[in-house]
């Protein structure tokens, strides 16, 4: 079977249409364009802000003028990453889908993210807004810019934009699942200037390397016993006897990514070099045994290297490894009530120790805290606001996204599993995620919304083994369309 053989042949002519205009986050100025003027061809109503979402109203069906308004909401960019090889250029190149070589009933891309994550939703509110077979009270559709490094375009939502009572988000990323709830984030980010001197003559300089382990998204996997590869860096310097100077130092580069790998210039004084080197080695064999199942690849290099111009003196480096091991991060809280769910959790996404000529090494963070409860939240994010204002660190906060706190008694989610038991024969499994979602966004301007995540079946969403579940898609189309029509 061929891409184009699929069924249902709308939704998957309007998703490979999508493929084919370049959408990744921050540049989604053609596809909201084209958005707005296929509404504007379909006779809708359709107005774009001044950030670029789209918002495009239907009226209701013959019949269903008394019911109350829905919103369809989908974010319209897509996550740009590209496997080595691929030469693909996500400012003008096509997403090129194709079926699953050994597994034709997942569709992914060539070599790149497919942007199924959330490309499914937007050619599902295509679908509704070119069919008028279907039956539905008063629609509105909301297309969102840049959900995926930001939510900016979620956040530029006034309170007086939509009129619609029940939203149903189409980002959930599971067909047997629903979602009603998800963690509330804040970016947390710290610039410290830390003092520097001309390197001691005659030490040597080695590189140390944390590499190998697994890593991760920060709303999904930190609760998986991984390790961190800064954090680990630090607690092998923090053992190391004696004095050492670090030079810089880089770990992670992404706030919801938790970093595989982190490496370090350390200069040590003459013959202490074999003491030192054996003290880490010792520390990473803990290591291991602590990680074992978890991060079976970890493994730790120490290669001799040239010297820095310039390094913090011994005294502020074993300060700054402490600093680093103060701040909270990882897995904090577990929910009490719902199993295995996380509640609260840090991660340092960014860390960053750079040499920029004399007299300037600076420090650099980048935390990413989230929880159910706004609360803790707060709370971990002042603990490290504190922390690194005591040691001198200006701090600022990029992000502060509220929870969207579960409400299992909605209206809304009591049709929709009853209507998910009609069609499939089985309640879909209710959940809460520790990620985010927009909806925690819209929550504080529209209090009074019932709101709902659903979506089709994706597998690896931001990597380029981001796949779809064709079966999952038919299925998700098909339950929308019985939802919309029954929601009253
Ligand atoms: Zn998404």
């Amino acid at each position: 079977m061929n891409p184009e053989q699929l069924e249902p042949k709308n939704l998957w002519k309007n998703f490979f249409a999508l493929c084919a205009i370049p959408h990744p986050s921050h540049h989604e100025a053609a596809l909201s364009s084209w958005l707005h003027q296929q509404a504007k061809a379909l006779g809708l109503d359709s107005r774009q802000d001044i950030v670029g979402n789209v918002i495009v109203r239907k009226p209701a069906s013959p019949g269903f003028a008394n019911r109350p308004g829905i919103i369809l909401q989908a974010h319209m960019d897509m996550v740009p990453q590209a496997r080595s090889d691929s030469g693909h250029n996500f400012a003008k190149d096509p997403i090129q889908p194709r079926l699953h070589p050994d597994k034709p009933e997942w569709l992914m891309a060539s070599g790149t993210t497919l942007g199924a994550d959330d490309g499914i939703g937007v050619a599902a509110m295509l679908c509704f807004m070119e069919d008028n077979t279907l039956e539905h009270g008063p629609l509105e559709f909301l297309f969102t810019v840049n959900e995926e490094d930001g939510m900016t375009g979620a956040m530029a939502i006034s309170s007086t934009a939509l009129h619609g009572k029940y939203l149903l988000n189409l980002d959930w990323e599971d067909m047997d699942e629903f979602s009603i709830g998800c963690g509330g984030t804040i970016r947390t980010q710290a610039i410290l200037h830390l003092h520097s001197l001309p390197v001691e003559e005659g030490w040597q300089w080695f590189t140390v390397r944390v590499e190998g382990l697994v890593g991760g998204h920060s709303g999904i996997d930190i609760n998986r016993g991984r390790g961190h590869a800064g954090n680990l860096l630090c607690r092998l310097l923090e053992v190391a006897p004696g004095d050492y100077t670090i030079g810089d130092m880089a770990s992670g580069d992404a706030a919801s990514a938790i970093p595989r790998e982190a490496e370090a210039r350390v200069g040590v004084p003459p013959f202490e070099t074999a003491a030192w080197q054996q003290a880490l080695r010792l520390e990473a064999q803990y290591i291991a045994g602590e990680l074992d199942d978890s991060d079976p690849g970890f493994n730790l290099v120490i290669q001799p290297t040239d010297a820095p111009a310039q390094a913090i003196d011994a005294e502020e480096s074993r300060m700054f490894v402490n600093l680093i091991q103060s701040l909270p991060n990882g897995l904090l809280a577990m929910e009490t009530d719902i199993a295995n769910a996380v509640r609260t959790s840090s991660n340092l996404g960014i860390l960053k120790l750079s040499n920029e000529g004399p007299g300037a090494i600076f420090l650099e963070t980048l935390c990413m805290v989230r929880s159910s409860s706004d609360i803790e939240k707060e709370g971990v994010a002042n603990e490290i606001d504190d922390i690194l204002f005591k040691a001198g660190a200006t701090t600022k906060r990029t992000v502060n996204s509220p929870a969207w706190t579960p409400e299992p008694r909605s209206a809304l989610l009591a049709t929709a599993s009853h209507c998910y038991q009609n069609i499939f024969g089985k309640l879909p499994v209710i959940t809460a995620t520790h990620a985010a979602l927009e909806c925690s966004l819209f929550r504080p301007v529209y209090p009074h919304w019932e709101m709902l995540s659903i979506g089709p079946t994706i597998r690896n969403p931001h990597s380029p083994d981001e796949m779809v579940s064709v079966e999952s898609v038919a299925q998700f189309w098909h339950f929308l369309v019985a939802l919309v029509k029954e929601i009253r």
